[in-house]
């Protein structure tokens, strides 16, 4: 890194930002676009991964990892301007006006009009990942007194571009750039593939040459005296400590009471399959033979096992000889998906 963080990233670092998308819909098709098909090109809303129906699912996300800010992305939440601006302003109304919120584009609609509602509305920050003919709208937000930067991947031998778009940055006082690691995902593999680029060794998704192509940039930035942050998020970061911080926080809050928190962000559970018995049945079958409040006991996500604390489960044993136990490690996410099972 030449320069320090963009201010956007430190509460990003710890998993303290709620990631809010506002539309999958977007005007630019990047081969490397890494959304997913339930996302693509949908009208569709998330926070984190809870999908959004109302005002009040964000306000219930933020609330369970304890947000101290919102990421906007998409898509380009441009597109739907109007619901971007609502959702800034209940964010700031809620959380309060310290309530730090940065958002992406492509920058393809960002007129000066546009860029002035956000303002007004309390956007904190703008990252763009313009293509070189809408570079000039970074220019315009800097114009409005906005705190703006870009966001751009680390292509595999594409350093001498971002160095010339750095040069742009620097011309109009941008207050930083962000580059990050390129990463394979099933929507973008056949295309990256298709343009010779490879999985890195040692690594499940990063791309052979990106972390180099970055690394390049950072020491060119540092040796032209850039004055702002250039700055290298590799994507071990991401699932290392941004995910993962995100994850306990979200444990802190939402874990069941028979849940454990783990050291990795996900919650583990007893889960008791009963011979001819499932769903609230087996739960108040089992509740009354180890004289368990019911509220300390709950059904499976999958409605057939009845899931149990560590405290609990010797004796489930001796009242039920014949059932089965095993130990689920699950994600904290409001679907609990599963993230390991064993027998025990
Ligand atoms: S701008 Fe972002 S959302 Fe749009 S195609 Fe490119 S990577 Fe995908």
């Amino acid at each position: 890194m030449a320069g320090g963080m963009p201010r956007g990233c430190e509460s990003c670092l710890r998993g303290a930002k709620l990631v809010l998308f506002v539309t999958g819909e977007c005007e630019s098709a990047c081969y490397y676009c890494p959304l997913s098909e339930r996302r693509k090109g949908l009208n569709v809303v998330y926070a984190n991964e809870v999908p959004v129906e109302t005002d009040l699912d964000i306000i219930l996300e933020g609330r369970a990892i304890d947000a101290e800010g919102t990421g906007i992305t998409g898509g380009d939440p441009l597109i739907r301007l109007p619901r971007t601006l609502k959702f800034i302003k209940l964010l700031k109304g809620f959380f309060g006006p310290d309530h730090h919120i940065h958002l992406y584009t492509n920058g393809r609609r960002a007129s000066r009009q546009a860029l002035s509602k956000l303002k007004a509305a309390g956007l904190d920050e703008i990252r763009f990942h313009p293509a070189r003919r809408d570079w000039g709208r970074l220019a315009e937000a800097k114009a409005l007194g906005m705190y703006a930067g870009a966001e751009v991947p680390a292509i595999p031998g594409g350093a001498v571009e971002v160095e010339g778009f750095i040069r742009y940055l620097a011309s109009v006082k941008a207050d930083f750039i962000n580059i990050n690691q390129l990463e394979f995902c099933p929507q973008n593999a056949f295309q990256l593939r298709q343009r010779g680029f490879r999985v890195m060794g040692g690594s499940m998704a990063a791309a052979e040459g990106s972390e180099e192509a970055a690394m390049e940039v950072v020491r060119w930035a540092e040796a032209e005296g850039i004055g702002f942050p250039v700055h290298y998020c590799p994507s071990s970061v991401k699932d290392a400590v941004q995910t993962r911080g995100r994850l306990a926080r979200r444990a802190a809050n939402a874990a069941r009471p028979w849940e454990e928190r783990l050291e990795d962000g996900t919650v583990g559970k007893f889960v008791v399959g009963l011979p001819g018995a499932t769903g609230r049945p087996a739960k108040c079958i089992l509740a009354k033979a180890v004289g368990a409040d019911a509220s300390q006991v709950g059904v499976a996500d999958d409605g057939r096992g009845v899931e149990v604390p560590r405290r609990l489960v010797d004796a489930v044993r001796i009242a039920f000889p014949d059932a089965t136990v095993s130990y689920v490690q699950a994600y904290p996410t409001a679907a609990r998906d599963k993230f390991a099972e064993f027998p025990c």
